[in-house]
């Protein structure tokens, strides 16, 4: 029996993979006997499914998705004192990437109703200087990419899609990753299409860019110890495109459940009565023309950290997606930015917390997460008047 009458885990890996354990292993199995482990046709394959599913003209299979955005900003380019816009309320991996090349993120303040950068502050933004965007659709919803494109091609601009946690994700019929000049993916375990390990794919439609991130993703080297150009090791190795390629007839039955958690949730926050109005809870917006696919299912909560303490203690799994604005990390000192610099992203900061959403959670497991932070919210109030 599965405990889940008393706790509800954040994600639970083991339920998706005794679901498709001989899949898997068969994947794995043809990949060990083949002893091919490094690129090759089972990189090849996965190339080209992951093309197709993302409705876009190339693959490149590399080692992870903080590789895709490096290897994707080496092949527009970027130099040291370039700029590169992008918004500061994601992953590190966004900023940290540009950084990496001697580039400098220039942080553009969030929409707080999606957490996605606000496109009308893009065009603003722009400086001599500036080279590339890179919108993030954060949680698995689109960014609002007409705008970023139109201020992209107005000022010569690439825009590099950080489409980590939005594989399927679609806008206006697009998909993530075709809409700009690159997409950059995740394999991470934990993301909607996790391989078992590391690894990420760059997309692009345009040959050239397809070329240029191949060669560098392999030292650069053409013909094999010829090196016209410094790339590095960012190759994906073939285990884990097996296993990623065995999960992708899945994904959109997973993708359907998260969307269907994500409705469910909604339906019972408002009949806790704990959103809308005076709630002490809200939700993140759906915006029409999207397919949401759910990575993340986020609230914004009154008293955050106490009620992510009060579902700790209920075994009720929650994580704080993410606790620092990038701007206010250390690391980014040198930026010279402060406290209300981006005010949107240092509230989301305080205030969001990602709820369990995966595909497998039963209507039950939900109903108990909603009860708790109704408890919560009573509990507070007899201490304490909600504001
Ligand atoms: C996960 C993630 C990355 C990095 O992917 P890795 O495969 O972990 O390197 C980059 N950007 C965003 C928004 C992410 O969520």
């Amino acid at each position: 029996m599965r405990k889940f009458k008393d706790s509800v885990p954040f994600l639970d890996l083991k339920i998706q993979y005794s679901a498709i354990r001989g899949e898997i292993q068969t994947a794995m199995q043809r990949v060990i006997e083949s002893q091919m482990f490094i690129l090759g046709p089972e990189v090849t394959a996965l190339e080209a499914e992951i093309a197709e599913y993302c409705k876009c003209s190339y693959g490149i299979g590399v080692s992870s998705g903080t590789d895709a955005l490096l290897v994707s900003l080496m092949a527009i380019g970027i130099q040291p004192g370039d700029e590169i816009i992008t918004t500061p309320y994601t992953f590190f991996a966004t900023a940290g990437s540009i950084a990496r090349l001697g580039a400098t993120p220039v942080f553009v303040d969030i929409d707080p109703g999606t957490f996605n950068i606000d496109a009308e502050g893009v065009d603003a933004a722009v400086t001599s200087r500036t080279k590339a965007i890179i919108p993030v659709h954060l949680f698995g919803q689109v960014a609002e990419m007409n705008q970023i494109i139109e201020v992209a091609s107005r000022h010569g601009l690439r825009v590099i899609e950080d489409a980590a946690q939005a594989i399927g994700a679609e806008y206006k019929g697009r998909r993530a990753g075709s809409i700009g000049d690159l997409g950059c993916f995740s394999f991470f375990p934990s993301k909607n299409l996790g391989a078992f390990g590391d690894g990420g794919m760059v997309t692009t439609n345009d040959p050239d860019l397809a070329d240029r991130v191949r060669l560098l993703r392999n030292h650069g080297g053409r013909p094999k110890y010829v090196h016209g150009v410094v790339g590095g090791n960012f190759r994906l190795d073939a285990i884990q495109a097996a296993v990623v390629r065995a999960k992708l007839p899945h994904l959109d039955g997973w993708i359907e459940g998260r969307q269907r958690n994500a409705s469910l949730y909604r339906r019972q926050f408002a009949e806790a009565g704990l959103t809308g109005g005076e709630g002490p809870v809200s939700l993140s917006v759906e915006l029409p023309e999207r397919r949401h696919i759910y990575n993340q299912f986020v609230i914004r909560a009154h008293q955050r950290d106490e009620l992510a303490a009060f579902l700790a203690a209920h075994q009720i799994g929650a994580e704080i997606y993410y606790p620092l604005s990038l701007h206010q990390q250390e690391c980014f000192a040198g930026l010279g930015l402060q406290e209300g610099d981006h005010p949107h992203s240092e509230k989301a900061a305080k205030e969001s917390l990602a709820l369990p959403i995966y595909p497998e959670l039963t209507p039950p497991m939900i109903e108990r997460v909603v009860s708790c932070i109704q408890d919560f919210y009573q509990g507070a109030a007899r201490l304490l008047p909600l504001k």
